[in-house]
Order: structure tokens, then sequence, then C-alpha cells
């Protein structure tokens, strides 16, 4: 008997909420959230799809703030464009992000997912919003579902997913818009479709995705797709603060129990928890969050919301679900920085210093000078030595480059092989070849240290060094 309760209790871990005994699709309708931890999530929300869809739109010295165009390999972070040059300091950025991450988890919990992720946020804050106001609160919902096809019902379901499309096609650009860039976004709208055919099609594909994933796939995306929901389980322990149902609080001696008017509970031995069931009605994955914490809980907090409510209704404390550790619950401790927290945190330091250290280092070009292979040197009129070199450079500043170059260590002077200047484009590379002139009684040795300047007008931008051979000496 012992056995078959526990076994019935853990039955939720058996299965998840979006799918039924018969293993077909099982809808949720979460209950209309409100409160106090919704309106700073919905506030949140509107800062966060301003940013979102503003961002690529954004430029600084006419680079955009974010770009990832993995087609042409130009990834551009706050202004800076990464080259495939570069890659390891995006690849440094991009650990150092994950290891950012997996400290907030470790310390936070799940609260991105609930308060930052697009997912949630246009799945919350967008597209439910809308169906909230189109099919109304999840009781009209469920009733509109299983009704018969008729006017109300077909008019409703065309709005809505007219709205959820059109949005859809607005995520798509956006999402684009990160890849390629706003000025080729608008190129490919303002063009006829003939002329970009590829950026068309993937317009297409992009937004019937996000129809796909908002108007049928929704939380599944967080249940079963998502890798970072499944990387929880790792991440937390039981000092990490987590959207937790107070059980020693709620159930009391003798467990939870409906409310009774002018009963007194504790006295009798009942929990605070009133078993009204509004923290599982309002969750949006369909989890009764009592439970315990589970992977499909994504901290939106509001179960917070609707708990507070019942408990301020049946005049008792808040706070009987609310964001707290495992250990704070279960012994009445304070929370604390563990010894992993305190590791990851210097690890990121560390990372931090690297990625400022390496941005100091990384110059507005790369330069590499090499003598050309197999040209001995020369001997010219009037004393003098000359040697063949080539230089290959690549422009990473936001601007063409004219560059001349100049003996720093040496005296003796450059003969550029065609134009006294090299020009190179932005983000592009270009190579030339120029002679190196030495008196021969300004060489020391047979082969003497060269070091380069690089030059864009005045301002000497690089320096690379190489050597000079000259007759023995
Ligand atoms: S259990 Fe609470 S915090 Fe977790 S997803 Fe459900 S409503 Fe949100
Ligand atoms: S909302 Fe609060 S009182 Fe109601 S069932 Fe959930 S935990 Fe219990």
């Amino acid at each position: 008997m012992e056995n078959n309760k526990t076994k019935d209790e853990d039955s939720f871990r058996d299965r998840i909420t979006t799918v039924d005994d018969e293993g077909q699709r099982k809808w949720l309708f979460p209950k209309k959230p409100k409160g106090k931890f919704f309106n700073y999530r919905t506030y949140l929300s509107y800062v966060l799809l301003l940013f979102l869809f503003g961002i690529p739109w954004v430029k600084i010295d006419g680079e955009p703030l974010l770009m990832i165009n993995v087609i042409t390999r130009k990834f551009v972070l706050f202004g800076q464009v990464f080259w495939p040059q570069d890659f390891h300091l995006f690849g440094l950025i991009m650990i150092t992000m994950v290891i950012f991450i997996v400290l907030f988890t470790t310390v936070f919990g799940r609260i991105f997912c609930g308060w930052f992720c697009p997912q949630t946020i246009f799945m919350e804050m967008v597209y439910r919003k809308i169906e909230y106001w189109i099919d109304g609160d999840y009781k009209q919902q469920i009733k509109l579902k299983n009704q018969a096809w008729n006017f109300d019902k077909i008019w409703r379901r065309a709005l809505k997913y007219t709205l959820f499309y059109f949005i859809a096609v607005a995520i798509a650009h956006t999402f684009l818009a990160y890849i390629i860039g706003s000025d080729e976004l608008i190129n490919i709208q303002t063009s006829p479709i003939k002329e970009h055919m590829g950026g068309f099609i993937a317009i297409l594909a992009f937004s019937w995705v996000f129809f796909f994933v908002f108007a049928w796939f929704r939380e599944q995306v967080c249940l079963i797709v998502c890798p970072y929901g499944r990387l929880q389980g790792v991440m937390l322990d039981r000092n990490s603060l987590v959207v937790a149902y107070d059980y020693i609080r709620g159930e009391g001696k003798k467990g939870r129990a409906k409310f009774k008017k002018n009963e007194a509970r504790a006295e009798v031995g009942k929990g605070d928890c009133i078993d009204c069931n509004q923290c599982v009605d309002v969750c949006p994955t369909g989890i009764d969050i009592r439970n315990g914490t589970q992977l499909e809980c994504i901290n939106c907090t509001a179960c917070m919301d609707a708990c507070d409510f019942m408990m301020e209704k049946t005049n008792q404390e808040q706070g009987l679900i609310r964001i707290d550790s495992e250990n704070a619950i279960a012994n009445g401790t304070k929370n604390r920085f563990t010894t992993r927290s305190k590791a990851y945190s210097i690890i990121l330091v560390l990372l931090v210093a690297v990625i400022i250290f390496l941005f100091t280092l990384r110059g507005s070009l790369e330069a590499s000078i090499l003598r050309t292979p197999g040209m001995m040197f020369q001997e010219q009129e009037g004393g003098y030595i000359t040697n063949l070199y080539n230089v290959k450079v690549v422009n990473k500043s936001n601007k063409e480059l004219d560059l001349t170059f100049k003996l720093l260590n040496v005296k003796g002077s450059i003969e550029m092989v065609g134009t006294d200047t090299l020009t190179i484009n932005k983000g592009e590379s270009n190579q030339q070849a120029f002679f190196v002139k030495i008196h021969k009684d300004d060489l020391i040795a047979k082969k003497t240290a060269l070091v380069i300047g690089v030059f864009e007008g005045d301002k000497l931008l690089e320096e690379d060094k190489t050597n000079f051979l000259g007759p023995n000496k």
C-alpha cells in the first residue's frame, strides 16, 4: 500500500505534462496570471522586446551592435567586428557567457528561463496575451476548444492565427537581421523578390518555424527541446535559489487541507496550503510545484503570485511559494554563497581578465611581413643592398586603410612595388611586395634583424619583425 502510494505520488515524474496516458498531445490552458511578480515580468518584457527588435538597427561606427553572420563568417559584438582570424576571441567571449550562465544558474536557478529567455517572453508575454484577449481566460479557452465549429469559434481562430502569423513574420525578419544585418534586410525588402530569392525563402521558412513554435509546439520547447533546461540537474544544488514550495509550512503535521472559515488551522495541525490548486492552474508548464523542484519549472513565478493572493485572502502569511533554496526551506538556514559558486566566480573573473587583455592586444589590423623565399640579396649602385619582401595585411577596422611602411630600427628605405600605399577595404585583406634598401655600411652582420612599422598617415598601427640578408661582414 505504502509502495503504491509512493509510486502514485511520484508518477508525475514519469511523463511530461503535455502528453496524456495515450501518448496524445495534451493542450495546456494556464490561468491568466496576475500579481506583483507578473507586473515586474511584464515591464521587463517590454524592455527586452524593445532590445530584441531594436538591436539589429543600432549601429556603432557603421557596424551593428550585434550580428552573427555565419554565412560570411563575420561576427559583430558591440560594434567590434570579429573576423575568422579573431575566432579565438569570439570563442572565448562565448565560453565566458556560458560560464556566466552556469554561475548564474547555480546561484539563482532557472530565473533566466522565466524572465529573460526570448522563447518565454514571446510565448507568455506576446502570444499567450493575444490568446487571453481573443479566447478569454483558461475556462473559456477550454470551452472554446471543446465546442463545435460555429461562427464564434471560426472568427476567433482566424483572428488569433492571423495575428500569430504576422508576429511570426516580424520575429523572422528580426532573426534574419541578426544574421545578415539590417542593411541587407532592407535591401531584400525593397528589391524585387527574384533578386533575393534566397533571402525571401529564408524569411518565409523562419516565419513558419516561429509560427509552428508559438502556435503549436509552445511550452514543449522548454520541456523537451531546450538543452539549458535539461542541464538544470547538474547545475542546481540544494543551495541554489529556485521557486520553491515551503512544504514544512504548507503541509504542517496533518498535511494540506481545504480552507474553512474561522478554523484555527495551526492548532489542529493543518498546513498553510489550502489545496486551492491555483498554483497549478496558472503554471504555463502544467506542473504542481508542491511536488518539489522539477526540470519543467521555468521559474516564471506565476505560482508565487497565485499563492500570495490566496494567502492574503485567507489571512495567512505570504511566501508559501517563494524564491528560496531547498536547504533554507528544509533546515531554516540562510542562503549562502557556496564553494562551487565561488569557484565559478573566480573562473569568470579570470576569463574576463583574459578577454580584456586580448582586446588590448587586438589592433585594427594584422600584418605579416616575410622576406620573399628563394630570393638572395642584390647589390645596387653606391654600396646599397636590397632584399625583396611580401606583406600581407588583414584590415580588422571599420574603415578603409591606406598603409605605408617604414624601417624603425635601421637606417634605410622602403620602395613599394607598384603603388606607394597599400589600400585595404574594411574587413578585407590585401598584399604587396616591396624592397628594403640599406647601405652596406649600416649593416652589422650577414643577417640583420629588421623592425618594420605599418603606418596610416603618421599613426603607427603595428610593428612587424623580419630580417635582412647582406654580404659577409
Ligand atoms: S511551477 Fe511556478 S515558477 Fe515554475 S513554471 Fe510553474 S508557475 Fe512558473
Ligand atoms: S496556491 Fe498556495 S495554497 Fe493554493 S494549492 Fe498552491 S500552494 Fe497551496
